[in-house]
């Protein structure tokens, strides 16, 4: 092998979602040297399929209490808010923010029921604002809705926006590839020495594996087998029909569940045309059914939770997709970032976009090793840009 192809960092990032893309921007901030090894185009696996929501973690609190989850996730929105201005851990100047706020609806006044007094309590510290009349956003503002909207300080991006602007920071800095075992050259203790990909060898301190559901495949190769991953499925929906109304927001009526009966997030397509991304209960409950089942039933609930909105005519299609994380107890849905170290490698999950700065903090903490300041040039061009993946709404 020449020496022309052998790249030395400090750290070699596996998989360029919202995680690895994120790191690699952080550490290189940081003088670390990094390189980024995606397998298809950055984002292509949950993030480009995620609704963008930076959330501060209300919409776990639906049941009325702040539990650890809505606890720790409480800070994101203005992390992210910093990053967005320039003067966070990320420089996210020029991604587009689709909303700067998120809402909270019911349909019907007396279905929020307890959930009113404790968005209204001290407890939520003004995250969340019961909105007049005059200051609905436009989906809600028909005389036919008689129900409740509160304002939420959370934003939604634009994921698509967020993989471009992140990954262009990191051009010069990625290889093009898949990671399997085979390509993983192990000491003789079972520590990980370096990735050979086609002519191209890497050699680092740290191996951070940020591959979504490819962590698993990566930790089986390294015999790691603690954390386990598990995965929790989504079966999404998407609605298109001509003028729909922007909508970011909640559906909290009636609350069976700790989970919003519909979470939705407005998405322009490429013809230019607004299409709603539906998730939350409807898309958690749905993996069970089947595509056409879940079309009909997303009908139902939309029909349901905005009746005032006429939506005769819309097209509906769905969308599977696993959630991949550490594997909880019970196959709950973890509260924070979770980072393992295990050696020189760090198994990374943010388990949502917003944790992504808890991601960063907790990966700075755990690399346990001084960046050497050093510049990588030794990436041939050939090997470089990946892309980034296709939002669902315009395959
Ligand atoms: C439908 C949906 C909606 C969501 N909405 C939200 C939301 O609104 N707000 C929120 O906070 N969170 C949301 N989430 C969660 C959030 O999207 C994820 O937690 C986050 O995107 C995970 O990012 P990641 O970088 O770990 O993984 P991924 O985005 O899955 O990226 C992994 C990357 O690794 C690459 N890769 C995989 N294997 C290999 C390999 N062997 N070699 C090289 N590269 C490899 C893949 O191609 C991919 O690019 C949502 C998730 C889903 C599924």
């Amino acid at each position: 092998m020449s020496t022309r192809n052998r790249i030395c960092v400090d750290v070699a990032i596996v998989g360029g979602g919202i995680a690895g893309l994120w790191l690699a921007d952080l550490l290189r901030g940081r003088g670390y040297s990094t390189v980024l090894i995606e397998r298809s185009t950055f984002g292509d696996g949950q993030t480009i399929r995620s609704q963008g929501m930076i959330h501060g973690g209300l919409k776990y609190a639906l049941a009325g209490v702040l539990t650890g989850a809505s606890e720790s996730i409480a800070a994101m929105p203005a992390r992210w808010r910093d990053c967005l201005r320039g003067s966070g851990d990320v420089d996210l100047r020029g991604v587009r923010v689709l909303s700067e706020r998120y809402y909270l609806w019911s349909p019907n006044d007396s279905a929020v029921g307890r959930l009113g007094g404790f968005l209204a309590s001290k407890v939520v510290r003004g995250r969340a604002r019961r909105l007049e009349r005059s200051e609905y956003p436009a989906a809600f503002a028909s005389p036919d809705f008689r129900g409740v909207v509160y304002e939420l300080d959370e934003l939604v991006i634009d994921a698509p926006s967020l993989l471009n602007h992140l990954a262009q920071a990191q051009r010069g800095h990625t290889i093009s590839g898949m990671v399997g075992a085979e390509h993983l050259q192990l000491r003789n203790d079972g520590s990980l020495a370096s990735i050979r990909l086609r002519d191209c060898e890497v050699t680092a301190e740290r191996f951070v594996l940020t591959a979504g559901a490819g962590n698993e495949a990566l930790l089986n190769a390294l015999a790691i087998h603690e954390p386990a991953t598990q995965r929790r499925p989504l079966h999404q929906v998407m609605v298109r029909r001509a003028g729909l109304p922007p909508l970011y927001g909640h559906c909290v009526a009636p609350l069976t569940g700790s989970e919003p009966r519909l979470t939705v997030t407005t998405h322009t397509d490429q013809s230019g045309e607004r299409m709603w991304y539906v998730g939350g209960q409807l898309a958690t409950d749905g993996v069970a059914r089947t595509d056409a089942e879940q079309a009909r039933h997303a009908q139902a609930e939309l029909a349901a939770c905005l009746p005032w909105l006429d939506l005769a005519g819309a097209q509906f299609e769905t969308l599977r997709v696993d959630r991949a994380e550490p594997q909880q107890h019970g196959g709950r849905r973890p509260d924070t970032a979770f980072v393992a170290a295990i050696g020189n490698v760090l198994a990374c999950w943010p388990t949502k976009l917003t944790l992504a700065p808890d991601l960063g903090d907790k990966v700075l903490a755990a690399l346990n090793c001084a960046p050497s300041h050093r510049a990588v040039t030794d990436i041939p061009d050939r090997l470089t840009h990946p892309g980034v993946a296709v939002p669902p709404w315009n395959r």
